[in-house]
């Protein structure tokens, strides 16, 4: 029976190697191997489970990290406390949003991420009021962002040219706004003094310097052209100032891109660090340094502190770090090896592509979490990655990837429930309308950040209405 029985069924499939076995008594042992079975799953599923719960927020702790950024605001602005703040409450010299009336001719840089642009905007008031702009994207290599300071000046100004020449515009003298988002003590709108580069700059001989400077002696050397810089800007401001000029209401800027920070209007009786007492300044907070004094030590996880460690500026912008595009990935490829080292992912193998810092880049968090993406797209976006996978495996990287981005989304929501609670207790007010200015590819591509950032808000802050206005380009 058993050889016929073989020879039909090889005859059958042909493109097959079939090999038969006999089980010695199957019903009995296979009981107890589906148990078996059954129970290293479960086993594994919790064992997951467990390290995905370090990364899941509690209301309380969302509170308590609302309380704890609210604590640091009130640091970075006092005079006494400032110097030690970790949240600097940079004072912008900006005083007064949009109010429509505005025109003219500007030039715009933007430096500060992922493209460095020159831009040439025109406002126009009245009967055509509106913002019309010309821009032109280049690249600054990994060389000269981490060269010395004249070489990424030089370039700069070499760009500018370039720009100029392509507008046909050479020999015209405009103002400029320089869009440079990095922490700077400004003493006024045309200073900044750069305190330390983030998000992957490191060129030599900036820190400690006013960036118009460095941008005016590298025009010098090029002996090409003039140009007045009138205005050193954080891009969180020009967000704010973006939306402002469509909304009266927008009083705070954020930006979730390659890093994250926020800006707001403060009363200038409580930007202590600049003297007068009357109206309002917009206050750069640069709160990508949160955490930095260890106040979010007891919410980091071992994946932050590896993400960290191994980052330009360890120790440094550690909110930021669990917030932003930059960054997010490589939590999430951290977790992947963590769990493939424990055997509860990819059979326990781990691949040479896996270890590769970067690999997992953000925007496939947003691409692996769509709605409309079968698992049987994830893995093949696991598989374009080098990384071959299960069904089970592709279920499992995809809730590794929401439990990140959500944690992402919800701290962001925390900070922001603290400023806009705190625009609310300066003003006197039980109720406060306000709307938020947002730019930053991850809040705009990713299917959830947004949806999870503002119901935080909502929950963390009940007495404030706040919406949220994406900016066309706020820092251009
Ligand atoms: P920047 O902040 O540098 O001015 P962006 O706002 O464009 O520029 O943000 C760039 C960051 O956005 C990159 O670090 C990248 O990780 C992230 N990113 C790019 N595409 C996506 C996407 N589809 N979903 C989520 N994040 C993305
Ligand atoms: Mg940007």
């Amino acid at each position: 029976f058993a050889r016929r029985l073989h020879k039909t069924v090889r005859k059958l499939l042909p493109d097959c190697e079939i090999r038969f076995i006999r089980s010695e008594d199957g019903s009995g042992k296979g009981a107890a191997m589906v148990t078996a079975v059954a129970y290293r799953l479960a086993a594994q599923h919790k064992a997951r489970q467990k390290i995905l719960d370090a990364l899941k927020l509690s209301h309380e702790q969302l509170l308590e990290v609302k309380q704890r950024m609210r604590m640091e605001m009130e640091n970075g602005l006092g005079k006494e406390t400032h110097a030690e703040a970790t949240v600097k409450m940079l004072p912008t010299y900006v005083c007064s949003t949009p109010d429509g009336t505005e025109k003219g001719d500007f030039l715009a840089l933007d430096l500060g991420g992922t493209n460095f642009r020159v831009l040439l905007v025109r406002v126009r008031n009245g009967m055509r009021r509106g913002v019309e702009m010309h821009n032109k994207i280049y690249s600054i290599p990994v060389e000269i962002m981490q060269g010395t300071g004249e070489e990424l000046f030089d370039h700069i100004v070499h760009c500018i040219s370039d720009f100029l020449e392509y507008m046909g515009m050479k020999g015209v003298s405009l103002p400029l706004g320089f869009t440079f988002s990095f922490p700077c003590q400004q003493n006024n709108l045309d200073e900044g003094i750069l305190l330390k580069w983030t998000k992957g700059f490191k060129a030599t001989g900036c820190e400690g310097e006013d960036v118009v400077n460095l941008l005016k002696e590298a025009i010098h050397r090029r002996e090409e052209f003039d140009l007045d810089v009138v205005a050193v800007v954080n891009d969180t401001v020009g967000t704010m100032m973006t939306c402002g000029y469509e909304d009266p209401y927008c009083e705070v800027g954020l930006i979730v891109g390659t890093g994250s920070n926020a800006c707001y209007m403060e009363e200038m009786r409580n930007v202590e660090l600049v003297d007068g007492e009357e109206g309002r300044m917009c206050v750069n907070m640069e709160w990508g340094a949160f955490g930095d004094s260890g106040c979010l030590d007891d919410i980091r996880t071992e994946f932050d502190l590896a993400v960290d460690e191994l980052s330009l500026n360890p120790g440094k912008q550690r909110f930021e770090k669990m917030i932003s595009g930059m960054y997010l990935g490589e939590i999430v490829r951290n977790i992947l090896m963590d769990f493939t080292k424990r055997g509860l992912l990819f059979r326990g193998r781990i691949s040479e592509r896996l270890k590769t810092r970067g690999i997992f880049e953000t925007k496939f968090l947003s691409q692996i979490e769509s709605d409309c993406l079968a698992l049987l797209q994830v893995r093949s976006i696991l598989q374009h990655l080098g990384l071959e996978s299960t069904c089970d495996d592709s279920i499992i990287v995809k809730e590794v990837c929401t439990v990140v981005a959500r944690r992402a989304a919800q701290l962001c929501g925390a900070g922001m429930a603290a400023v806009v609670d705190k625009i609310r207790e300066n003003r006197g007010l039980d109720f406060l309308k306000v709307t938020v200015g947002v730019d930053g590819t991850l809040y705009k591509l990713h299917p959830h950040f947004s949806t999870v950032m503002h119901e935080t808000v909502k929950q963390l802050s009940p007495k404030c209405d706040v919406s949220f206005l994406q900016s066309e380009d706020g820092s251009g």
